[in-house]
């Protein structure tokens, strides 16, 4: 996902930092670029003049133009307002407060994920946050939609209404809240019907279940592969429910990301979760600093650190947040990070995540190498000296020589893993400057 908007993004942006000195046309000329790289993505023609107006505003400032990185200052403000077109600074929780059981009720259409994500939802209330939950599925429609409902609540482990044949929606959403009150449960979640399109029986349905239940929460469930579909259906469904969030699914795929930059402006809602895969954990929560890091090329630090601090030993995680707050990443820190790679399941899920990564891949990915990719890499940095690893700088041609024939490979597959490290190196500069690292202490502290 954003794979094409970032790379055009990145691309407009390396020339603006690339000069010393910047004018307003230049600016100018750059934001129609991003415009335009906005529009191919996806995003809804609204938004993304609004935003390229505020950016203008903001970015032609003298204070800007006259400072000494003025294309760095571009950047930074194109990474705030994105970050504030994604709904802001904050992850947006579940409202839980409300006494139990607290209803959230899921709609969106068929297809959407909306079964899945109910499922993954109760999981991590259950798992995560200790809470009982109950899940009943309103879809009377589709064959079989219950009875899915029903193996999802086995696989997680989380209690589902028992279906009675041939009852409507609003009884069977009245029978799960006196279920829920009898069980005690925390969170009762409604899997409501959803269509093939967006249909007058399928609003209706929908306001008289959210009347008898009084949802403290309702989901929309869009599938951010629909692009600009996506944003006219939840156009329709805000205009006629009360929704509090969305949950933007298949997030793993290919999507332009047009959806997901959309959503927020078009619903005034913000994304809650965002589904990353078909298994029952593949749901996160939806951090709009971290997505808008990942759009404009400059990895997801925090998110990386998360991921490695949940799979290696606390201590070298927070070992490695320490030297990443101090700008220092040598060879040795290279090394550990690609051997949580390894750990984390190998490049592919990685590439994006991490500063450079996402050019280092498509690098690897072109000259035919693959996650074997990181065993070699490994052991180039297992032939360098310790000095070498300390400071790569060191490695002269002569040097390099020697650690390819001492690790079995080649002087370029040396350079290609210098470049890495170098450009890892400049993103997390890149990052530090902007006080991208900022939630980084607190989540070690
Ligand atoms: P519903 O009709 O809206 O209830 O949709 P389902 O929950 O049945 O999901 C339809 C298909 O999409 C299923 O095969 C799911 O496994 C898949 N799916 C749901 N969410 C995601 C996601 O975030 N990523 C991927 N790759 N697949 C998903």
């Amino acid at each position: 996902m954003f794979d094409t908007l970032s790379d055009r993004l990145t691309g407009v942006f390396d020339r603006l930092r690339g000069r010393g000195a910047l004018n307003e046309q230049d600016v100018r000329e750059a934001m129609r670029e991003v415009r335009v790289a906005l529009l191919e993505a996806d995003v809804a023609l609204p938004v993304a003049r609004s935003f390229i107006d505020k950016v203008t505003e903001k970015a032609v400032g003298q204070q800007v133009l006259k400072s000494v990185t003025p294309g760095q200052q571009v950047v930074k403000i194109v990474n705030d307002e994105l970050v504030a077109m994604l709904g802001g600074d904050e992850v947006a929780p579940l409202d839980l407060d409300a006494r139990p059981p607290v209803v959230v009720m899921m709609v969106g259409l068929q297809g959407s994920g909306k079964t899945t994500s109910t499922a993954k939802i109760a999981r991590l209330l259950k798992e995560k946050q200790g809470k009982k939950p109950l899940m009943a599925s309103l879809d009377v429609n589709r064959p079989a939609a219950q009875e899915q409902l029903k193996v999802l609540g086995e696989q997680t482990g989380v209690a589902t209404l028992p279906i009675i044949v041939g009852q409507q929606p609003v009884d069977i959403a009245r029978r799960a809240i006196e279920a829920a009150k009898l069980q005690a449960v925390d969170v009762l979640l409604l899997d409501t019907a959803g269509r093939l399109h967006v249909d007058e029986a399928l609003m209706a349905e929908m306001k008289a279940v959210a009347s008898v239940t009084t949802p403290t929460e309702v989901l929309l469930v869009v599938d951010s592969l629909t692009g600009q579909d996506a944003v006219n259906v939840a156009q329709s469904f805000s205009d006629e429910v009360p929704l509090t969030g969305v949950v933007l699914t298949r997030m793993d795929g290919d999507a332009r990301g047009g959806a997901a930059l959309s959503m927020r402006a078009v619903t005034g809602k913000p994304i809650k979760f965002a589904g990353t895969g078909e298994k029952l954990d593949a749901i996160e929560a939806f951090h709009p600093g971290r997505v808008a890091s990942r759009i404009l090329g400059m990895g997801d630090i925090v998110g990386l650190v998360e991921k490695a601090a949940a799979a290696v030993e606390k201590e070298e995680a927070d070992r490695l947040a320490e030297r990443m707050l101090k700008g220092k990443f040598d060879m040795n820190d290279l090394r550990s990070q690609l051997r949580q790679m390894q750990q984390m399941g190998g490049l592919g899920m990685l590439a994006g995540l991490m500063p450079g990564m996402k050019k280092a891949k498509q690098a690897m990915a072109s000259s035919g190498m693959d996650d074997k990719v990181l065993v070699h890499l490994d052991a180039i940095i297992g032939s360098m000296t310790p000095r070498e690893r300390e400071n790569p700088d060191l490695l002269n041609a002569k040097r390099k020589k020697r650690v390819a024939a001492g690790s079995g490979t080649s002087v370029q597959e040396v350079n290609k893993l210098l470049k890495m490290h170098q450009e890892m190196g400049r993103a997390m500069k890149q990052i530090r400057k902007m006080g991208g690292l900022k939630g980084l202490g607190a989540l070690f502290g």
